[in-house]
């Protein structure tokens, strides 16, 4: 990996000026036409590329995944509860959690990937293995990637005595926040499990970020509920509800009052784009001051066969879904998968300024819209100044 500081030449900005850029130690020291070279400067040419910021994947399940391993069918029913059966089952005669998760991060950073949030299951069957496991991923890629860890009770919390004490437990080994699951569905127990996640919260000082699949009536009270006890506790900007299907499918006054309501709370909403299920509509939410960003959510693994670990493709997938046409719509799927997941992960925002850090992608493409549309491959990709990959390859 080079190291140097470098002058990246003939290269567009996402809004498509020509531009040259000076790359220091972790961050663009200077953006303008006909810069000249410094001694001791590396000079590379963009080749007329444009550049983007680097991406955020704000929801991903990396010890789940089966990329880099032979291909396996499917195996799951079509229920959540098959594919949490189907899993749990099948997880002693998967190849480490730290091969396969190292797989994907490497996949995700060829991509353009600058950080990560990703749940990590724990249940009584495995206990911290999978915390560990990651913990240790996130060290071995701490140059590359920036990454945040969810304490994810996949299982359910008040299914199952000693629950509390594995995601107290997570959370002192170095997991960032804690994780929930569709309270109503999985534990029948909405208040319980709610008030049990946000006491460990609230005692151990972290975030959290919360599963919320339920459609329907079950939905909209498990994210009422979530963003109740988030105004209660004085948690803005630290609760996230990952998915909220239910808001695709409201009614539109509740929608909008649930809108308001979580805007004022500071409560986020992760989304993978809806899949099959309804997708939350992300204008109107962010037009009501929710901060909506984006995750790739399973990649290969036995909830789903599907992905690459791409967000730039996954910009392009919330754009088809979303009925996105212009380049503003656009724009709005790759702040999603950019800037706002960094206000949701706590990391600079500024995309590609002087003094931000250096975190950059170039792609063929003129501005930024027609790379959303197109999502083409990835010919560099910087972290903190440094090349991470090239042509999608991470560079070891
Ligand atoms: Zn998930």
């Amino acid at each position: 990996m080079t190291s140097q500081p470098i002058l990246l030449t003939n290269v567009r900005l996402p809004n498509g000026e020509e531009a040259d850029i000076r790359i220091g130690v972790g961050q663009f020291t200077e953006i303008g036409k006909g810069l000249v070279p410094q001694s001791g400067e590396d000079l590379m040419d963009g080749g007329g590329d444009l550049v983007l910021p680097g991406f955020v994947d704000g929801h991903m399940h990396l010890d789940k995944t089966l990329t880099g391993t032979p291909w396996m069918s499917h195996r799951a029913g079509p229920t959540r509860k098959s594919r949490i059966d189907t899993e749990r089952n099948m997880r002693s005669d998967l190849a480490p959690v730290e091969e396969r998760a190292s797989n994907l991060v490497r996949l995700c950073i060829g991509h353009g990937t600058s950080a990560i949030r990703t749940h990590v299951d724990i249940d009584p069957s495995i206990g911290l293995k999978h915390v560990e496991a990651l913990l240790q991923v996130r060290k071995n890629f701490a140059d590359a990637v920036d990454m945040q860890l969810v304490a994810f009770p996949q299982s359910g919390v008040q299914s199952h005595a000693g629950m509390t004490d594995y995601l107290s437990a997570a959370i002192d080994a170095g997991v960032d926040l804690v994780g929930g699951i569709d309270p109503i569905a999985i534990d029948d127990d909405l208040d319980g499990q709610l008030d049990t996640l946000f006491a460990i919260a609230e005692k151990k000082n972290v975030g959290i970020d919360i599963h919320v699949h339920d459609p329907g009536e079950n939905g909209l009270r498990e994210i009422a509920g979530v963003t109740d006890r988030a105004k209660a506790h004085g948690m803005a900007k630290r609760v996230t509800i990952s998915h909220g299907f239910s808001l695709g499918a409201a009614e539109e006054g509740k929608l909008l009052k649930l809108a308001d309501q979580m805007a004022e709370a500071g409560v986020s909403l992760a989304t993978h784009g809806g899949g099959a299920s309804p997708l939350p509509p992300i204008k109107i939410l962010r037009e009501h001051g929710v901060e909506v960003f984006a995750g790739n959510d399973d990649v290969r693994d036995t909830w789903s066969p599907l992905g690459e670990g791409d967000m730039l493709e996954r910009a392009t997938m919330i754009a088809w879904r979303s009925g996105y046409r212009t380049d503003d719509d656009l724009l709005i799927a790759l702040d999603c998968t950019t800037a706002a997941g960094k206000r949701v992960l706590g990391l600079p925002d500024a995309g590609i300024t002087v003094g931000a850090p250096a975190d950059l992608v170039t792609v063929k493409a003129e501005v930024a819209a027609e790379a959303v549309a197109r999502h083409p491959q990835r010919k560099l990709v910087f972290k903190k100044g440094r090349i991470v990959a090239r042509d999608e390859v991470y560079d070891e």
